[in-house]
């Protein structure tokens, strides 16, 4: 289960919630990652000390170095001890314009570091409504997936994220959901074979919460989720983190 700060709390704050959240989820023995914002990255860091937590960051850039204002080096996540980068998030495509070409930079050099790329992708409403959503999917994977070959499944963790239903309220339904993931699997199948396929992590994301994440863990390809706002709240958070699947 992985969380995505955005741009979200301070460092008190930060600390708070980490703190909770490891009493809530003590036990757990499902994987948990946090993603916070860069700068709040190190009070994390230290806060999941000695836990299983796993930390990353929500985006970097594909260069060694350079003149590129504002940015952060694969180095210097590395650096910072974190084990995932969260690459291609719709809102880095939407707004700062990242395209399926500079995703595949930062997945070849994510990998290129010991990080795990987690690599998001999703259609749009109107993409969804004109029936276009796997054409999107392949299109996304194919682009942002270009020259990357993970030498296992753990090295790779893609997240189907339907723009419509990130912060909106507004979820997939399960079904939903499991048809795209499962296509997706199909697609990492051909290009990875069966083995890479089967074990690489492919997550939800939109709008889970706790009254919604068991019904989406319950689908045989979903294997857990990328959480926005519920992951702000330790409550929140541990309940899905918690997730309640009898028979999968
Ligand atoms: C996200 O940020 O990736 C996300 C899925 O957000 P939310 O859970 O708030 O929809």
């Amino acid at each position: 289960m992985a969380a995505n700060w955005k741009m979200h709390l301070n460092r008190r704050e930060a600390k708070t919630l980490v703190e909770d959240l490891l009493k809530a989820i003590d036990g757990t023995s499902n994987e948990v990652l946090i993603c916070p914002p860069t700068l709040l990255f190190d009070t994390v860091q230290a806060a999941c000390k000695g836990s299983k937590v796993a930390t990353g960051v929500q985006n970097m850039h594909f260069a060694d170095k350079g003149a590129f204002t504002g940015e952060v080096s694969a180095e210097m996540v590395k650096e910072a001890g974190a084990g995932y980068v969260i690459i291609g998030h719709s809102e880095r495509r939407a707004i700062f314009g990242e395209t399926d070409e500079m995703c595949a930079k930062k997945v070849l050099q994510a990998d290129a570091f010991g990080l795990v790329p987690v690599l998001c992708v999703g259609e749009s409403l109107q993409e969804r409504e004109s029936g276009s959503t796997t054409k999107v999917i392949d299109t996304q994977l194919n682009g942002s997936l270009e020259g990357f070959t993970p030498t296992s499944g753990d090295r790779l963790v893609i997240a189907y994220e339907p723009v419509w239903a990130i912060g909106t309220g507004k979820t997939a339904t399960p079904a939903d959901a499991e048809t795209v993931i499962k296509h997706i699997r199909e697609r990492l199948s051909e290009k990875y074979g069966e083995r890479i396929a089967n074990s690489v992590r492919v997550l939800y994301g939109g709008s889970v919460k706790p009254d919604n994440v068991d019904e989406l863990m319950a689908q045989p390809n979903i294997d857990g989720a990328l959480v926005g706002g519920a992951s702000l709240e330790a409550e929140s958070f541990a309940r899905i983190v918690n997730f309640q699947v009898h028979a999968k």
